[in-house]
């Protein structure tokens, strides 16, 4: 257990101690005001590989310099380009390289997957989901039970917390999946919910939905590079992320699913198809009648979309370098060090100005802390900016940071510290 310390010495120390110390020399940090920012928003929009421009680059001269060829003849041919990718992937996700496939954005593979996996019937036909999901989700949610011809006031069970508090207990998870158990067709989580940083115990809630007789999936955006993973394990039986937040992989990055084993060798399970989900040895006949790949990729639809590909694997090559282990252990301990710093400003104030409303225990959360300023949260906010810092702001007064493993140091976290509590003296 390490005693931390509110102290400038004390961070960099931490930061000459830290074996992931050299990655951070692998990105672009943004500037403000002529010095490097305090970057906190990779939980939204994680920064850019060095790498990133070459990998991209590369790609832009095969097509120059082969055309059509590429797809075959280039340096990483892009009819397999796909293919580099569940292999990197599967330390990050605790899945078999079977189970994933990249493609597409991340709502369009929740459209996809809830087409394979939630299909009602008139007894089972609800879904369980958390309440706030982020709005794309539950817009997906939604537009499906409706599709199906169901009412979403009826079919759809938002799980809530209770009253005075801002996460939701596991034990009210698992009570809902219970008291539907006849009823429900599907439970639905996200893996980190976006808004608090509370992360679920996926393995408990796949279990308890299949007890129900339900099917389990998570939407893991926020949570895929950023907490411990182990999808194959805990049978949950699919989930969809994008790469552009922890993963590091461009605005609007593409996106990846993950299906379990025993259900992708089952050639019959209803999907919308295209043929790149097509057996790849009489893909090119283009012969009628469908017969899906009996992985992840049978979820395909299109050819791969390279430049977005290219990013992406500029990315998980440094995640390859840096190891999801050490990573999981060095983001644990700059939340704690978050937690620590936030607790020691609260103490020099009568009233406490700041609530911690993501959990404090490491099981549940990851490198997200989101903050409610109990005054002047926007100001706060906007001052912050000014100093350098760039945190992300939702309504009504929560301020979101995420110190991340791959880029922010120790002392990134110590300078906001004195940032907030510079701003707080004064207000
Ligand atoms: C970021 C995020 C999205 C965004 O969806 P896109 O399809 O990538 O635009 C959706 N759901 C959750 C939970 C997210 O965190």
């Amino acid at each position: 257990m390490i005693q931390f310390q509110n102290t400038k010495s004390f961070a960099q120390e931490m930061d000459e101690k830290d074996p992931l110390k050299a990655f951070r020399e692998q990105f672009y940090i943004p500037v403000i005001n002529g010095r490097e920012s305090i970057y906190f928003t990779g939980n939204s929009l994680g920064l850019q590989p060095k790498t990133t421009q070459d990998y991209v680059l590369n790609e832009l001269e095969d097509w120059a310099n082969f055309g059509v060829e590429g797809h075959f003849h280039g340096n990483n041919p892009w009819f397999n380009y796909h293919e580099l990718f569940p292999q990197q992937l599967s330390p990050i996700l605790g899945a078999l390289p079977e189970e994933i496939v990249v493609m597409n954005q991340l709502t369009v593979n929740l459209h996809l997957l809830m087409t394979s996996f939630y299909r009602p019937s008139k007894e089972r036909y609800k879904i369980i989901c958390e309440a706030k999901a982020f709005p794309s989700d539950q817009y997906a949610i939604e537009s499906q039970v409706k599709l199906h011809g169901y009412s979403p006031v009826d079919a759809i069970i938002e799980v809530n917390p209770r009253v005075g508090e801002h996460t939701i207990q596991i034990e009210d998870i698992l009570n809902t999946i219970a008291a539907n158990a006849d009823s429900t067709a599907l439970v639905l989580f996200g893996g980190v919910n976006y808004y608090t940083g509370q992360a679920f115990d996926m393995e408990l809630i796949s279990k308890a939905a299949h007890h129900a007789g339900a099917l389990c999936g998570f939407d893991l955006a926020h949570a895929v590079g950023n907490i411990e993973l182990k999808l194959h394990e805990w049978e949950v039986d699919f989930a969809c992320w994008c790469s552009y937040k922890y993963l590091n992989s461009g605005p609007g990055g593409v996106a990846g699913a993950f299906i379990h084993q025993q259900h992708t060798i089952n050639k019959e399970l209803p999907r919308l198809a295209g043929w790149w989900g097509h057996e790849k040895a009489t893909r090119f006949k283009m012969e009628k009648g469908f017969r899906p790949i009996a992985t992840a990729e049978g979820w395909q639809l299109s050819n791969a979309p390279i430049l977005s590909m290219a990013a992406h694997k500029a990315s998980l090559d440094l995640f390859e370098d840096a190891g999801m282990d050490r990573l999981l252990t060095k983001g644990k301990l700059l939340s704690e060090f978050l937690f620590f710093i936030i607790h020691d400003i609260n103490a020099g104030f009568t009233e406490d100005p700041i609530e911690i409303i993501t959990p404090e225990n490491i099981k549940e959360k990851g490198c997200q802390v989101s903050m409610l300023f109990i005054k002047k949260g926007k100001e706060i906010f906007e001052s912050l900016k000014q100093h350098g810092v760039l945190a992300d702001w939702r309504e009504p007064n929560v301020i979101r940071v995420a110190a991340v493993p791959l880029y922010n140091t120790f002392t990134d976290v110590f300078q906001f510290g004195l940032i907030v509590k510079a701003i707080l003296d004064k207000s």
